[in-house]
């Protein structure tokens, strides 16, 4: 077995020497444990922003869909899929009763049979992004039929599923992202009304032709400057769904952007910042909702699939960087 320890601390982008590769081995199963084997593990957005808080060196976290391949709980036979926050790490054994209804961004879950697509949905449209855009979009923003939403990091897992949710919801959808491939597949195959390309568009033009009516709800995954220009350009009571700032997880020094509470005091914004383990007891309703708008052809997915254990820093950095459109992942093997 094997484990991804990091060692040091990112300085801009994190790099292999950040990391250790660690072998290790595998205890006998007792009562009531499972093993896994690894078949995708995700890369997250959060990775780059959270290990700045542990004490080193740490076992690297992230969800997984690993497959069990030996068993002693009955509930849990070889064979099947799990999902949870095992790490970067190729074998896990576990006790599944010690971790169910625990907190984290992949809570423990045997997944249901999700043919004909891939179990890697569970780190994607069907599991923490797919929840994070569920909850995000429909608890704090709470949009309406007609009214305009814009999302920032539009083409990534999250973005391209809150934009997809909008439309269902009968709202206009606009997205910005960060090349003309990506926003010609928003647009193309996703149903958006309209997508820019943020850099290499006015943001302030791009917002008056594609939201005439302005904004009533924003959808931040990204910070920064160009969200002081959505929201400085939004409806009187908007609501503003900060999930991410990405734009500056690779910084060492906070960002300096425009200051813009006048825009929240004169147009009476409500702006609020989110972890989906809120609803952490609603879990499965937002998996099921997600389930059910695949099944009926409203959600669509694309997936970045890097392959092999040793790439799992390059899967990040490529993440970090935009190569993905939808949900990254790597295959294990
Ligand atoms: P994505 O799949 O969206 O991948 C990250 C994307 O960010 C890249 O593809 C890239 O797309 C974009 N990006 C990178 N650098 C910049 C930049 N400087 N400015 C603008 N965009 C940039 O990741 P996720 O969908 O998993 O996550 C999206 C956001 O949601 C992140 O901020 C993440 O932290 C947050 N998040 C929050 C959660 C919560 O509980 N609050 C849970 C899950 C995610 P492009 O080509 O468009 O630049």
């Amino acid at each position: 077995a094997q484990k991804y320890v990091l060692t040091k601390y990112f300085q801009g982008e994190p790099k292999n020497t950040d990391f250790k590769i660690i072998e290790e081995d595998l205890p006998e199963l007792k009562d009531g444990e499972i093993l896994t084997e690894a078949e995708y593990i995700s890369v997250d957005p959060y990775m780059r922003a959270y290990m700045v808080g542990y004490k080193l060196p740490v076992d690297m976290i992230g969800g997984q869909v690993a497959k069990i391949i030996a068993s002693r709980n009955e509930t849990y036979p070889v064979g099947k899929y799990v999902t949870g926050s095992f790490g970067w790490r190729s074998h896990t054994i576990c006790n599944p009763e010690n971790l169910k209804g625990k907190p984290g961004f992949s809570p423990f879950t045997l997944l249901p049979d999700l043919t004909p697509h891939p179990v890697s949905l569970a780190l994607g449209i069907l599991g923490m992004p797919g929840n994070t855009a569920y909850f995000g979009l429909k608890e704090i923003c709470k949009p309406k039929p007609g009214e305009t939403i814009v999302i920032t990091g539009a083409a990534g897992a999250v973005g391209s599923h809150v934009g997809q949710i909008g439309k269902n919801l009968g709202c206009r959808v606009i997205g910005f992202a960060g090349s003309d491939e990506k926003c010609k597949y928003l647009e193309k195959e996703l149903g958006f009304d309209r997508a820019f390309n943020y850099k290499t568009t006015d943001i302030r033009s791009a917002l008056r032709e594609g939201a005439p009516k302005r904004v009533d709800c924003y959808f931040d995954n990204v910070g920064g400057e160009i969200s002081s220009t959505i929201m400085s350009y939004m409806n009187k009571y908007g609501r503003v769904a900060v999930c991410g700032s990405i734009s500056s997880y690779n910084d060492p020094q906070p960002p300096k952007v425009t200051i813009l509470q006048p825009a929240i005091v004169f147009k009476e914004l409500k702006v609020e910042g989110f972890l989906v383990d809120r609803w952490i007891n609603r879990w499965e309703e937002g998996v099921k909702a997600n389930l059910d708008w695949l099944h009926d052809g409203k959600l669509k997915y694309q997936e970045k699939i890097y392959e092999g254990f040793d790439n799992m820093v390059e899967a990040l950095v490529g993440m970090l960087r935009g190569e993905n459109t939808g949900k990254a992942v790597v295959k294990v093997k």
